[in-house]
């Protein structure tokens, strides 16, 4: 499996964002965990955990709020300019995520600022409302990640509990298609979560975003946990007293995919790459799992090796919708009402939580997340 990225886009990338594209090659030389940088070089920016889906396996349950929640846990343009300025100023990448963000009521003020401010800016959506905004995404991002849960409506639709977002998610990829044009940025990518209900669907999936045009095609497993995940999470935080809540989705064996559909989803994804080897498709796996990987994966079980150290808490800063600041896994290091980001980065909580990853302690949590390399 190889990243299909063009030279041309990363020196497209590099000309628009010098500053950025020197960070990046210097943390090539010396490993970002090995040095004690500033200020983080993402940040990820929950600019409203409102959504205009309810799907069934959303990870973000516990935070997200519908319309008619009194606690919108949205934040402020004032606030979103801030955290655009802080971001832009030091170079660093900024993700825009939700709930979904384009549903934020402001998002043309958003995309204006960020114009404004050239700042090299990802988002992430359900694609809903993406052909309403096609020409500000196209003015002003660099990166697009839509989701697609399936290869047809039926799929798709019934996946999100949400009848018609097949048929506007589609429509709104071909407008952005349509007017980048000859442009390389933004590059659009698709993102599908394997569960029970797409494995068979996957090479339609990869039909579709073949005929779309599309630059990438994240193919992600699904980042779940189960009781003893919990278990072991709730005496590692009383042992360092460090580490918090556990993201992603919360499932009991019993829905755990059984071995004959781990068998059907090894299948299909390697006729997958076998087919993407003589196409313009960038295929992503993530995480990226041995054959034999698979089984234990999807059966839950805890790696007996992790070999990388996971960079994100050496390099990310999440901004969540109620103004925490977190550092990874719910280690909240701040809140922007009374910090700035650089003072989140640099405080006591986020470098109590470097050193126990430094120290490879990882938290039961980290075991069941995509950042990291492991051995079963
Ligand atoms: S679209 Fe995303 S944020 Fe909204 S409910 Fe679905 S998974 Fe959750
Ligand atoms: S591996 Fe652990 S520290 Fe790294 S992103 Fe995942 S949960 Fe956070």
């Amino acid at each position: 499996m190889h990243n299909k990225i063009s030279l041309n886009i990363k020196l497209t990338l590099a000309r628009k964002f010098p500053y950025n594209a020197i960070k990046f090659l210097s943390d090539k030389v010396i490993p970002i965990h090995n040095k004690n940088i500033t200020f983080p070089r993402l940040v990820v920016l929950y600019i409203t955990e409102l959504c205009n889906m309810n799907c069934p396996y959303c990870i973000n349950k516990k935070s997200r709020k519908t319309k008619t929640s009194p606690n919108s846990n949205t934040l402020s343009l004032n606030d979103i300019k801030k955290i655009i300025k802080e971001t832009s100023i030091n170079s660093s990448f900024l993700y825009i995520v939700g709930g979904e963000p384009l549903f934020f009521k402001e998002i043309n003020e958003v995309f204006s600022y960020l114009k404004e401010n050239n700042i090299c800016v990802s988002l992430t959506t359900n694609g809903l409302l993406l052909e309403r905004y096609a020409s500000e995404i196209i003015e002003t991002l660099s990166f697009i990640s839509i989701s697609l849960d399936g290869g047809n409506a039926n799929v798709h639709d019934t996946l999100r509990g949400s009848l018609g977002s097949f048929d506007k998610t589609i429509n709104g990829i071909k407008e952005l298609i349509k007017k980048r044009g000859n442009n390389i940025l933004p590059i659009i990518k698709i993102v599908t979560v394997i569960t029970k209900s797409n494995i068979k669907n996957l090479i339609e999936i990869y039909n579709l975003c073949k005929e779309l045009r599309v630059d990438e095609w994240q193919i992600s497993h699904n980042c779940f946990y189960d009781q003893d995940v919990i278990n072991n999470n709730n005496t590692f935080i009383k042992t360092y007293k460090s580490g918090k809540n556990i993201e992603g989705q919360f499932i009991d064996t019993n829905s755990y995919l059984s071995n004959e559909e781990i068998t059907l989803l090894i299948n299909e994804i390697n006729k997958i790459f076998k087919l993407s080897e003589t196409s313009s498709l960038n295929v992503t796996p993530y995480p990226i799992l041995k054959d034999d990987d698979f089984y234990p994966y999807y059966q839950g079980k805890i790696p007996k090796n992790i070999n990388s150290l996971c960079n994100d808490p050496f390099s990310r800063l999440n901004v969540r919708g109620n103004g925490d600041v977190e550092l990874c896994q719910g280690v909240i290091v701040g809140n922007i009402y009374e910090n700035n980001l650089r003072e989140c980065w640099l405080s006591k909580e986020a470098d109590d939580f470097r050193k126990l990853i430094r120290d490879n302690k990882f938290t039961p949590a980290c075991h069941r997340c995509c950042e990291l390399k492991f051995n079963f």
